[in-house]
């Protein structure tokens, strides 16, 4: 069970990222990335932060904490830069903060995030026939969220990726104790996002091989 969405006081969040791990241990997960928002303001520090604390997380914890970030409100052509750059200092989970409904997000961040060197496309909104298929051809998830506002259109989502066989991946974006909602009621979310058993399951499948592929790395 995994969740590589979620958010820490590095960003926005109200946790330490031991107490993320803790927390989403307790409520059954195996596996999470931290992925707090970053720019060029504070990449650097941030992601070195993330990266060392993933390092010295125990083995034996009964939890895997991986590095990540989520490029947020870029002006969309430092996406590329900033990906690259966070992959650099060693993060192994890029998300791009997509075009939601519900933050005035610009223009053209969904075409220009999936062109640069990222694993997720977050709440991607009304996201295009055009960039429903770059998500395909490049293999990149497209998000369905449980997080509220940002969970409007993940019908859509869901319809666009089944048009264009796109990989989808469900997600928490946590920012605080009362998101960190267990395994199964991240599935429901799946569910009520029109996903039928069958997709849940490949959904799992495609990012258990996406995780086997990092740790190969
Ligand atoms: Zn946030
Ligand atoms: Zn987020």
């Amino acid at each position: 069970m995994y969740n590589l969405h979620s958010h820490t006081f590095l960003s926005d969040g109200d946790l330490l990222p031991s107490e993320v791990a803790v927390r989403y241990h307790d409520k059954g997960y195996s596996i999470i990335a931290i992925t707090d928002h970053a720019d060029y303001s504070n990449i650097k520090q941030i992601t070195k932060s993330i990266v060392e604390f993933c390092r010295r997380w125990p083995k034996d914890t009964g939890i895997t904490v991986l590095a990540g970030i989520e490029l947020t409100h870029l002006p969309p052509q430092q996406f590329k830069p900033l990906a690259a750059l966070a992959r650099r200092a060693g993060a192994q989970i890029i998300i791009a903060h997509g075009e939601t409904p519900v933050e005035p997000v610009a223009k053209d961040t969904n075409h220009l995030s999936l062109l640069a060197d990222i694993d997720i496309l977050a709440h991607p909104g009304l996201i295009s026939d055009s960039d429903a298929e770059l998500a395909a051809r490049r293999g990149i998830f497209l998000e369905v969220t449980s997080r509220s506002g940002h969970n409007q259109t993940n019908e859509h989502v869901v319809k666009q990726a089944r048009k264009f066989s796109a990989k989808l991946i469900l997600n928490n974006d946590s920012h605080s104790p009362e998101d960190i909602i267990t395994p199964q009621q991240l599935i429901k979310v799946g569910r009520d996002a029109g996903l039928t058993q069958v997709e849940i399951d490949k959904i799992y499948t495609d990012v258990k091989e996406f995780l086997n592929k990092k740790e190969r790395r």
